[in-house]
């Protein structure tokens, strides 16, 4: 599973960052991009999927690696 932002979505709100520090990054003005390469490890995809519920632009969506 991989992480993706839409930049052009994304509003600060840093709920992602705050529910799942290890797998978002955000920038001086708050705005958030995945960290490193975005891959989830396997025992952290329930709490990027809660990412995904919890961001108030739907900004977030994950994709499988073989998708
Ligand atoms: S919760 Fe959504 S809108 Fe807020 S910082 Fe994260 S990606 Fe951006």
């Amino acid at each position: 599973m991989r992480i993706k932002v839409d930049g052009s979505l994304c509003q600060g709100h840093n709920r992602c960052s705050a529910l799942a520090p290890d797998l978002f990054v955000l920038d001086d003005f708050g705005f958030a991009s995945p960290a490193g390469d975005g891959v989830v490890p396997e025992d952290r995809r329930e709490i990027a999927l809660l990412a995904v519920d919890n961001c108030p632009e739907l900004a977030i969506t994950v994709e499988d690696d073989d998708a």
